[in-house]
């Protein structure tokens, strides 16, 4: 069967994705509608000029101009390997686009190079639906003053953990954190005072915690931690490191330096628990540390 030209014309157009090929001088031969659409250039704007003639200007994700130095088109007509990578392109009215670039070099009958054909896809929506999504996470789940978890997300890790817990039949430990005395810093310096003190408080414990730990703000100057895959004897040894660390932390005040400690409790998830059977616990565990003195460790004996 012999298919016409005309239908593979039809073919390419048809796609939404931008085509275009280029000879081995890098020549654009063909520019589909898509590739119209994307960059708002006319197959009559383009077809016959060298993409080295730089109309798109595409620039990668650290702002490098591809065309002079990694044109991926270039590359692929010289290696015949095929290549993707993300780029940003110049549309004819001014505004940058997003694309996925894809070029795979074309062979004649013999094997030869004779050119390379670019497909590119319009990524935009992709970018605005990530970013929107990360937005409305941020608004949801993080406490705007500190930048950890809120008190929502900490609800919602905390009967996940211990869901998959049950099922699966390892644990986790859950510390109550709170600020001893933290009146008397908001008595003595001012409330915005006692915010970046809480701030510092919730930071020191984010970077302390480990790749699968929650930290979140459970309420005022309470902040909770789960500490994933924790047997009972390392989660005191867990709590005691943070306990240190936050000891030893220091926010910078207009007041000068100014430290504060935290007292802790440290509750181990059972299998028959509820999340306020365990926040119960931990909490209870970490009033125990405030009437033992502050600035301590208390965990299920
Ligand atoms: P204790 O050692 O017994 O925990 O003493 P405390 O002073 O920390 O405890 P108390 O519960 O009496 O006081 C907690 C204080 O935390 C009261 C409130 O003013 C302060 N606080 C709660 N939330 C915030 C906040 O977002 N910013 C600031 N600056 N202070 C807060
Ligand atoms: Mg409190
Ligand atoms: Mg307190």
């Amino acid at each position: 069967m012999e298919i016409p030209e005309s239908f593979y014309r039809k073919l390419l157009d048809s796609l939404s994705d931008g085509v275009y090929f280029v000879d081995r001088e890098r020549r654009i031969t063909s520019w589909n509608h898509g590739a119209e659409r994307i960059t708002g250039y006319s197959g009559e704007e383009v077809v016959g000029s060298y993409c080295w003639n730089n109309l798109l200007r595409h620039v990668d994700g650290e702002g490098r101009e591809l065309c002079h130095a990694g044109c991926p088109l270039a590359e692929t007509v010289a290696d015949g390997q095929d290549r993707e990578t993300d780029v940003a392109l110049l549309h004819k009215g001014g505004h940058r686009v997003p694309v996925k670039v894809r070029a795979v070099a074309i062979r004649d009958a013999s094997g030869e190079i004779i050119g390379a054909v670019e497909t590119f896809q319009d990524e935009t929506e992709h970018h605005e639906t990530r970013q929107r999504a990360e937005e409305l996470r941020r608004l949801a789940f993080l406490d705007p003053l500190t930048g950890v978890g809120n008190r929502r997300w900490a609800e919602a890790e905390l009967a996940s953990r211990l869901g998959e817990a049950q099922r699966h039949g390892f644990t986790f430990g859950l510390l109550f954190v709170d600020i001893d005395r933290f009146k008397s810093v908001n008595d003595r310096f001012g409330h915005e005072t006692g915010d970046a003190v809480l701030r510092l408080v919730a930071t020191t414990l984010r970077h302390a915690a480990r790749g699968h730990d929650f930290v979140g703000r459970w309420g005022g100057e309470e902040l909770v931690v789960l500490a994933a895959h924790c047997p009972g004897p390392t989660l005191g040894t867990v709590a005691e490191r943070l306990r240190v660390l936050v000891e030893s932390s220091r926010a910078t005040t207009p007041a000068g330096p100014l430290s504060v400690t935290v007292s802790i409790g440290a509750a181990l998830a059972r299998p028959d628990d509820t999340p306020e059977a365990l926040v119960a616990r931990a909490d209870g565990l970490m009033y125990r540390a405030k009437a033992e003195g502050r600035n301590r460790v208390v965990t299920e004996s």
